[in-house]
């Protein structure tokens, strides 16, 4: 075939409607047994999307946007899932999927200019492209904590949560980790449980969310001038703009009062806007600790115990973590059914069949792992990858990731990555840069096509220009300052380089032009 699509989350997807638009053959291999990727996986109790569901959309298609109705401001996980497998059926993409089936190796044939594609379901495939669908946030990472297998009751990971659910009524629950998930989680778990211990090893930041129902007038407008707010969603940084615009002035330029009113006044409308008041929040510390000071206080406005929100209140700036949205996440240590543990302060030792061991032993018949994901190259890494030379993308990758325009990998031609490292993927609304990636791959290959090119891959100049163009500006945000996933400090032994590429409009002129210009800094043979 032409193209191998790896996964058949949002990604995935789309890459097969759009090869098949682009007239090419194309076939997709996906791990689960069905379509959503982040959303097939990630049932936990709470799991919704922290993008406005009306933006967190495709916008591919008109009919499509027109014709979905999202109910909430953010859509929970069953409902994103819905929309996952109505864009299967309305676009008949299954026919073009395997479920149930995990790429194993993929190798690249020098000679025939072909990847070779094995899967643990037996398949042999033969392709001229592979396209690495596979998810940012989609490796499980599971901590090595000494004795975890022992544990006699069920371990659940956030990212891997039953289809049938998990019954916490009246049960002892643990659950370690306090990022998004840990925090979407723990107020459903809590009031379900007969005990929740939460184990925090970092305290993060966390804005209300201020979920709700949508008011059918608000979908009404957004409906009728979608292709305006698509339009200007690609003017944003992070691909989405938000109902409140952003400041554009200095924090240190505002007096308190008025500071303070543009703080409460964003902390009231929810969600991601609240780092958005003034320009230098993610470029100057002394700047950051105010917006970081006004989120310690709304903690301990919330929660009783002054002792326990002290040990929630976070130390690192705030935003260098991916900020979390809440719902009642604070007001859950009021309740008398939860206790927080500071694993920061007293490690867990050990996991014994009966629970959990730091300098106190707590006993519980449920544990809960929401400790996130080895993010960004894990699903990649796994895969056995082989480009010239029989060089694996481990080996490549060892010292961090290293491609161009988070597209190409050099010595790997033909190969792919939607949302890979060194794009900007997880610092965006990500069904934008999804999107805006597989147009990309498919004008690509149609181009290289037509010029009837055979392989494509990236220079070692270009590629090097690249990895340092990514980390120069990280270099200048307050994003590199703290143990983030953005960074692998969540996985132990990942080399520390900051992934993700920060902006998104700069981003897509630079891969136009790329395109426009004989796809410049890639090398192309015939
Ligand atoms: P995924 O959805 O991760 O899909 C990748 C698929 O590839 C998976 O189904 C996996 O099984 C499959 N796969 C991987 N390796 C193989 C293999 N070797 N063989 C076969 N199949 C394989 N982003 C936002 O912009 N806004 C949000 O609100 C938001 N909320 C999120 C909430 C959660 C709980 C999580 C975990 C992430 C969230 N994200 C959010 C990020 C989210 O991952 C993306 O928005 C998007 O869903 C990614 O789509 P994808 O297709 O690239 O990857
Ligand atoms: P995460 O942000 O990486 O959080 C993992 C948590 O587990 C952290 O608190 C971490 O502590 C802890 N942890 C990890 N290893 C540990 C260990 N060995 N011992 C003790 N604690 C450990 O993962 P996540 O919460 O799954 O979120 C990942 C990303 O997915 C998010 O940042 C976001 O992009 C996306 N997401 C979005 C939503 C949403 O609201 N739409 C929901 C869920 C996820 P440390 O901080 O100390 O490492």
């Amino acid at each position: 075939m032409d193209v191998v699509v790896v996964g058949a989350g949002f990604a995935g997807m789309y890459m097969v409607h759009k090869a098949r638009e682009a007239g090419l053959s194309v076939h997709a291999f996906e791990a689960g047994s069905g379509v959503g990727g982040t959303w097939y996986w990630n049932r936990y109790p709470g799991a919704r999307c922290d993008v406005e569901s009306l933006q967190y959309s495709y916008e591919f298609s008109e009919e499509l946007q027109q014709e979905w109705n999202w109910t909430e401001r953010y859509a929970g996980q069953p409902e994103i899932l819905s929309y996952a497998n109505h864009v299967a059926d309305r676009f008949d993409l299954r026919t073009d999927i395997t479920f149930n089936t995990r790429i194993t190796t993929a190798h690249f044939d020098e000679d025939a200019q072909v990847w070779r594609v094995a899967t643990d379901g037996g398949h042999d495939i033969e392709a001229r492209y592979l396209v690495l669908a596979t998810g940012c946030l989609s490796s499980a990472n599971t901590p090595k904590i000494p004795g975890l297998e022992s544990f006699a009751g069920p371990t659940y990971h956030t990212g891997k949560w039953p289809h049938e659910g998990v019954d916490f009524a009246g049960k002892r629950v643990g659950v370690i980790g306090t990022g998004s998930s840990g925090i979407q989680a723990i107020p459903h778990i809590a009031a379900e449980a007969g005990h929740l211990t939460v184990f925090q090893r970092t305290a993060n930041y966390s804005v209300p969310a201020r979920n709700g129902a949508l008011d059918p007038d608000e979908v009404a407008k957004v409906k009728a001038n979608y292709p305006e707010i698509r339009a200007t969603n690609a003017m944003e940084g992070s691909a989405f703009k938000t109902a409140l615009p952003r400041g554009e002035g200095s924090v240190l330029e505002v007096d308190d009062a008025e500071r303070h009113a543009d703080f409460e006044r964003r902390w009231e409308h929810g969600g991601f806007v609240f780092l958005q008041g003034f320009i230098d929040t993610m470029l100057s510390e002394e700047a950051n600790r105010y917006a970081a000071d006004f989120a310690r206080s709304k903690i301990r406005e919330v929660v009783s115990d002054p002792a326990t929100a002290e040990i929630l209140s976070p130390k690192q700036l705030i935003g260098c973590k991916r900020l979390c949205l809440d719902t009642e996440y604070f007001e859950t240590y009021n309740r008398p059914n939860v206790d927080l543990v500071d694993i920061a302060a007293n490690p867990i030792a050990e996991i014994t069949p009966q629970g959990v061991q730091t300098d106190e032993f707590y006993e519980l018949d449920v544990l809960v792992l929401a400790t996130g994901f080895d993010a960004m190259t894990g699903s990649i890494t796994r895969i056995d990858i082989r480009g010239r030379d029989g060089q694996t993308i481990a080996d490549a990758w060892s010292a961090g990731p290293k491609n161009y325009l988070g597209l190409g990998v050099e010595g790997f031609p033909n190969m792919f990555t939607i949302t890979g490292p060194g794009s900007p993927s997880v610092l965006t609304n990500m069904l934008v840069s999804i999107q805006q990636h597989v147009d990309w791959i498919a004008r690509c290959i149609t181009d290289l096509d037509a010029d009837g090119v055979t392989t494509i891959e990236p220079t070692n100049e270009a590629q090097t220009e690249w990895v340092t163009h990514v980390n120069s500006i990280a270099d200048v945000t307050l994003y590199p300052s703290c143990n983030s996933w953005y960074l692998g400090a969540n996985v132990p032994g990942k080399t520390r380089v900051f992934m993700p590429l920060i902006g998104y409009p700069d981003y897509v002129e630079r891969c136009d032009a790329v395109a426009a210009d004989g796809y410049a800094g890639f090398a192309l043979t015939s």
